[in-house]
């Protein structure tokens, strides 16, 4: 069942994902029904392969169907970082798949007719404080030294942007945009069982096992033979496969949406309809959606939350914005795990032959999961793993994993008393 959320009230209906009964046999199984598997499902069945996608609950149960739907170009690291990291060319391709994958998602959503709120209004990263400012900056020079549409805005220009005088500077960004992230994912899956594609809901892949040349998935009423795998359970990875789950850091991220904003109010605190991160320490991150709802969103529990969730902080926070906002009704609040990385990079691994796991997307999951799919297809079409845009690397455990998870979460809260201080 999906969790209720603003996303499961107003999605359209999910197609008809049955679960898998008795043994099947595919040319591809991915586990995992996201973006990552369902893109790499789409891209799959659009190139004429058998495959089949094995989804624990519902497509879009996880953080697919309930994120801030904000679709932002770029990785995390600098592109100069990106590209001493990894060297000009490898790095140069990293940046042109991160930075053109809201470009990669409005493509496929226009080519596939996905009805998802899409919007290509841009993408603003706001920074609290002058050495923030001064970083994103240097982001934002880096970027147009490449050619990107990319403006450093100063104080006056991101007030006049979001109607708040909190911010130092920001970097706007014209590729990024928004939508529906639970009807997104719906109609990514729509999409391909269009293109022929087998997709089981309530169909947790339970162990895997090499059987010849290929591999054998075990399910709680049967059971897939296919050549290849696809791992794509990103922040609910579990123990499926040896390590993957201590390669990342799972992370709980909240979300409040508020009731309609009249036009005129949100014309002022948001004139642009743009989505919206804070650059430093803890980020924050809203948008205002096509029925003008404020959809804020940022830490809190690190467990699973029901309506009444004690998120009041991210409630507050957008008082402190925008003091007019006093008094607005919240009508929704959910939340979901999302994957860090101890390198700030998306992880793309191929463990053993014909396995391909990708996650980690660090909070820039909804346009690069939909790219990494785009990539797993393409490795198991014959590119070969050098001339993809990712690096592939090999599964590297986090050493002392549950302390490196205290001590995330040490950081959320030494975030959470700074705001208190107001530093
Ligand atoms: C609250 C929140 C806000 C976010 N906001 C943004 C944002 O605004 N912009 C952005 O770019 N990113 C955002 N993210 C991150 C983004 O949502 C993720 O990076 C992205 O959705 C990851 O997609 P995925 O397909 O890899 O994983 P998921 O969507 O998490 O899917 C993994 C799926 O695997 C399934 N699964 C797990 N184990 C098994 C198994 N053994 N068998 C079968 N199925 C299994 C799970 O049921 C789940 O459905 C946010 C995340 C959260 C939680």
């Amino acid at each position: 069942m999906l969790p209720p959320s603003l996303y499961a009230e107003t999605a359209p209906p999910a197609p008809p994902t049955p679960p898998l009964e008795g043994e099947a046999r595919a040319d591809v199984c991915v586990i995992g029904g996201g973006f990552t598997g369902l893109s790499a499902a789409l891209h799959l069945a659009e190139a004429g392969v058998d495959v089949l996608l094995l989804e624990a609950e519902e497509p879009g149960w996880g953080a697919s169907g309930r994120n801030g739907g904000q679709v932002n170009p770029g990785l995390k690291p600098d592109p100069d970082e990106v590209e001493r990291d990894w060297g000009p060319d490898l790095g140069a391709r990293m940046l042109a798949l991160s930075y053109g994958a809201p470009d990669a998602v409005f493509a496929l959503i226009r080519r596939h007719q996905i009805a998802c709120e899409a919007r290509q209004e841009g993408t603003i990263r706001a920074a609290i404080g002058p050495a923030n400012a001064e970083a994103v900056r240097r982001t934002a020079e880096q970027c147009a030294r490449r050619g990107g549409p990319v403006r450093f805005l100063d104080a006056a220009e991101t007030a006049a942007m979001t109607g708040t005088e909190r911010y130092a500077g920001a970097m706007f960004d014209a590729r990024g945009g928004d939508l529906h992230p639970l009807a997104y994912a719906r109609g990514l899956a729509r999409a391909a069982i269009a293109q022929g594609a087998r997709l089981h809901g309530g169909t947790r892949a339970l162990s895997l096992a090499r059987e010849g040349a290929g591999w054998r998935v075990t399910t709680p009423r049967g059971s897939v033979r296919a050549d290849s795998l696809v791992l794509a359970t990103n922040g609910y990875t579990d123990a499926l496969w040896p390590s993957l789950r201590e390669s990342v850091v799972p992370v709980f991220s909240s979300i409040a949406a508020s009731a309609p904003i009249a036009e005129e109010v949100a014309r002022r605190i948001m004139p642009r309809r743009a989505s919206l991160y804070e650059a430093g320490r803890i980020t924050v991150y809203y948008r205002m959606d096509r029925a003008n709802r404020l959809l804020m969103g940022g830490r809190g529990p690190q467990s699973p939350i029901r309506d009444t969730a004690p998120i009041g902080y991210l409630l507050r926070y957008a008082e402190r914005l925008w003091p007019e906002l006093r008094g607005l009704s919240w009508t929704h609040r959910w939340n979901g795990q999302l994957a860090m990385t101890k390198d700030h990079y998306p992880h793309l691994h191929e463990p053993a032959p014909g396995v391909i796991a990708a996650l980690g997307y660090n909070g820039r999951g909804v346009a690069m999961a939909t790219v990494m799919g785009r990539e797993i297809a393409r490795r198991l079409t014959g590119t070969p793993a050098e001339q993809l845009d990712m690096p592939v690397t090999s599964i590297a455990p986090i050493p002392f994993h549950r302390f490196w998870k205290l001590g995330v979460l040490a950081k959320l809260w030494e975030g959470r008393i700074r705001d208190r201080l107001g530093l």
